[in-house]
């Protein structure tokens, strides 16, 4: 039998994004020598700015800070994110184990995921997790809700993320695909970032809280 295709979404879904930010923030104060509420203010700032764009860019960040402080964008960008161990931090525990039998089982794994391409293929390079996936589903769109990036799907492949409203939508087009949702427990001081409402989910999603329940 042919094993299937398992794509997974990155972000809160193999990688705590909230753990990164906050683990940056704080590595920003310290490479400023200023006091953590300023990193915090430099984020919140720039966030404010994405009111047309959806992702969060580094590049762009390092210029936004830059602006204001004695520190090149590009000197900041490599000390900031080509910190391997900013990156580590935030990959959730089971990961690795749960690829590495999925590989073991020869099942094809890859990614379907959105941003700033360079950035989440650095997510996956710095937290050594990169090689599990074939290059040949590495997907990753600016919007991955979009028609051209939903029928970029390989045909009858697992689909696992943590929002219901982008499986709802790959649902609506694609109805050979299992879809996985991904529930896990976040930060208590993030519990805004929470979108999911469970009165809306489509019962057709497979729930689970962790990648270990995959099967
Ligand atoms: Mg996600």
């Amino acid at each position: 039998m042919t094993q299937p295709i398992i794509l997974f979404d990155i972000d809160f879904t193999l990688f705590d994004t909230d753990i990164f930010m906050y683990a940056r923030d704080a590595y920003l104060a310290k490479l400023l020598q200023k006091d953590l509420k300023i990193a915090v203010n430099y984020r919140v700032e720039y966030f404010q700015t994405l009111t047309n764009r959806r992702e969060f860019d580094p590049k762009e960040f390092c210029q936004f800070i830059a602006v204001n402080e004695y520190i090149s964008a590009t000197t900041l960008y490599q000390q900031m994110y080509e910190e391997k161990s900013l990156y580590q931090q935030a990959l959730y525990p089971e990961v690795k184990e749960v690829l590495t039998k999925f590989q073991k089982q020869n099942y094809q794994i890859g990614i379907f995921s959105e941003g700033i391409e360079s950035f989440q293929l650095n997510k996956l390079r710095f937290c050594e997790i990169f090689d599990f996936f074939d290059s040949e589903y590495i997907i990753i769109f600016a919007d991955k809700t979009t028609p051209e990036a939903l029928v970029s799907l390989p045909s009858q492949a697992w689909i696992v993320d943590d929002k219901s409203e982008i499986l709802e939508k790959i649902a609506a087009i694609r109805q050979d695909l299992k879809l996985i949702l991904i529930k896990r427990q976040k930060i208590a001081s993030t519990k805004t970032f929470i979108k999911t409402n469970d009165k809306q989910l489509n019962r057709a999603f497979t729930i689970i809280n962790n990648l270990s329940e995959i099967n």
